[in-house]
């Protein structure tokens, strides 16, 4: 008898065990990681962006607020959130970060990046480099990567085929590119998107690195 409720207590304790790991499990391990992928306009973000993360498992794109035109192809809530610059100027309280290039200003929303993180997703911003910038003083533990085109000619002639823009607002984005481009070394990593399959594979490698960081 008292062999049987020493059995039942035993049972009662795996049970418990049981359920505290299960718990366990499904909360998160750890915190996510900001990610940062930066560079000049043109110089493929977009494209690294969308293979990264059909790639990497537990990473979310953040979707900026801006006041551009909506491009033909591009969706609200998807690509962007559009919005007005007065809307724009209400929000700024609530962006992580923001900045104003060629002519049209761009943001992160704070409160979905920082969910995200607590729930253990990587979170990946793609911005321009002020923005970047700004993410480097403010979460000095995000991991910034700089995109760089493999030359400025190759930049140049990417924007010229991408035929969304007029040719002022492409030599503004080229001026811009001169500009950033010196700026690069106050980020962690440069991948070069020359090879666009050695520049994702590199991106992914990079990401996973970072999950297995103990000290940032
Ligand atoms: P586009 O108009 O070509 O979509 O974007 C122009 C530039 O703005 C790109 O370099 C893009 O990465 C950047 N950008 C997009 N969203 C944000 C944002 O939320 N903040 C900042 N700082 N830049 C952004």
């Amino acid at each position: 008898m008292v062999k049987q409720i020493n059995n039942l207590a035993d049972a009662e304790k795996k049970t418990e065990n049981a359920g505290l790991a299960r718990a366990e499990q499904k909360r998160p391990l750890r915190k996510g990681n900001l990610i940062v992928l930066t560079g000049p306009s043109g110089v493929g973000k977009g494209t690294l962006t969308m293979r990264l993360m059909s790639t990497v498992p537990n990473l979310l794109k953040s979707v900026s607020v801006t006041t551009r035109e909506r491009r033909p192809q591009e969706k609200e809530g998807l690509d962007y959130f559009y919005r007005s610059r007065a809307e724009f100027e209400e929000m700024k309280g609530s962006l992580l970060e923001w900045a104003e290039f060629a002519g049209n200003c761009y943001g992160t929303p704070e409160a979905w990046v920082d969910e995200q993180i607590a729930l253990g997703n990587d979170v990946l911003l793609e911005i321009e480099v002020q923005g970047a910038q700004q993410i480097r003083k403010k979460r000095p533990q995000s991991l910034l990567i700089f995109v760089s085109p493999p030359s400025f000619e190759a930049l140049r002639q990417r924007l010229e085929s991408r035929a969304t823009e007029t040719e002022d607002k492409i030599r503004r984005r080229l001026d811009k590119a001169r500009e950033e481009l010196t700026q690069k070394n106050d980020f962690h990593y440069e991948v070069i998107n020359d090879d666009i399959d050695e520049a994702v594979n590199n991106l992914v490698h990079i990401v996973y690195a970072e999950r297995c960081r103990i000290r940032k």
